[in-house]
């Protein structure tokens, strides 16, 4: 196992700059951009074991194609995120 090889599921970029959650995983510029754009879907308060574990999933998450702004998401883990902390707003 290269020890430049992106960690996301699927991908098979070679990078050696990316490290995130202290050094646990790589990720390409290409996953760690997608990475951003889904944190943007993500409630704006969690606690940092759900932040932790979103990253988590998201590394474990089978890479698709560039850019996500149509993907396929889980239907019931999406509409928990959406609907979280409905009462505060
Ligand atoms: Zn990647």
């Amino acid at each position: 196992m290269s020890v430049c090889e992106c960690d996301r599921n699927g991908c098979k970029e070679i990078v050696c700059d990316k490290y995130i959650m202290d050094h646990k995983y790589r990720l390409c510029w290409d996953c760690f951009h997608e990475l951003e754009e889904q944190m943007k879907q993500w409630p704006a308060m969690m606690t940092r074991g759900e932040v932790a574990q979103k990253i988590i999933d998201f590394v474990h998450s089978e890479k698709t194609c560039r850019g996500n702004a149509s993907e396929v998401v889980n239907t019931a883990e999406t509409f928990k995120e959406l609907t979280r902390d409905t009462w505060k707003y």
